[in-house]
């Protein structure tokens, strides 16, 4: 199907690589007028170039954005609002991981999560809220993990982050429903992106035994389910979480 997201304005964070930089690509090909966003004027040109190779009916736009600096927030959707009109379809997508045990996890790896995993969702939700409100019509999709369900040894600071989302997503779902403002997310399993090429050989092996497809995910696969999410197809689902896994977490 094409076209699902015709000229509607989308704000995906973190489209700089992996996961990001897919589901910004997958919805200008639906058409959508999408604004990609990096921590560096570098990267944000990367992505205006890139952007520019998609054929699709769509097209979209580099920025620069640091998630964690409210002011970063509040002049990046004024920006997009007097240019393109306000974001309807907001990916929170940027994230990053500092693993450590935790009994030897600084204070600061801990804070370091919570601000640009968490508390970043609640800054640019709240941000794009003024704007769906107003056209009540919204779509938030917000980037968890499959850690956020079923833990992981090395990664609490992450872990609760990504299972803050889930939260975070099923109490916004509840707030805004009567908007036509939906809030899903998004777990992804373990997919082929910067985050994952960091693993050495025998962490993929046992990861892999534990994958009843036995392959790592493209970042495609999560860039379909974030076209679903944000099309009218998905008009009647909010507050849930879709598991994007190869089968290895079945929830
Ligand atoms: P990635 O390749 O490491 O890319 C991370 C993206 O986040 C980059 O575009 C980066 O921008 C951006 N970013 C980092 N810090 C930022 C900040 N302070 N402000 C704004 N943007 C920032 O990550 P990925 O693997 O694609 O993962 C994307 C999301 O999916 C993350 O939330 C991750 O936790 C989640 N996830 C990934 C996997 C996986 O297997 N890969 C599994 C489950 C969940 P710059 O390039 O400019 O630094």
């Amino acid at each position: 199907m094409k076209n699902l997201l015709k000229d509607q304005v989308c704000l995906v964070t973190g489209a700089t690589r992996g996961l990001g930089q897919a589901i910004a690509c997958a919805l200008i090909e639906q058409g959508g007028i999408v604004y990609g966003t990096a921590t560096s004027d570098n990267g944000a040109s990367a992505i205006t170039h890139g952007f520019k190779r998609i054929e699709g009916y769509g097209h979209g736009y580099g920025c620069v954005l640091d998630v964690t600096d409210a002011h970063s927030v509040g002049n990046l959707i004024t920006k997009i609002t007097e240019q393109s009109g306000a974001p309807l379809v907001l990916v929170n997508n940027a994230g990053i991981t500092r693993d450590n045990l935790l009994l030897r996890m600084k204070e600061s790896e801990w804070d370091e999560i919570m601000d640009t995993n968490l508390k970043s969702v609640y800054r640019l939700s709240k941000a794009c809220l003024r704007g769906m409100t107003k056209a009540r019509f919204g779509r938030i999709i917000n980037i968890s993990s499959v850690v956020g369900a079923t833990g992981n040894a090395g990664q609490a600071n992450y872990a609760a982050a990504k299972a803050g989302l889930i939260g975070f997503s099923k109490s916004l779902a509840q707030e805004m429903a009567s908007r036509n403002i939906t809030v899903n997310a998004i777990a992804p399993g373990f997919i082929e992106t910067d985050m994952t090429h960091a693993l050495n050989e025998s962490q993929r092996q046992a990861i892999m035994k534990n994958i009843p497809m036995a392959k790592l995910g493209a970042p495609e696969d999560i860039a379909s389910a974030a076209v679903f999410l944000a099309s009218s197809m998905a008009n009647y689902i909010t507050g849930a979480t879709i598991h994007v896994n190869g089968g290895m977490v079945m929830v």
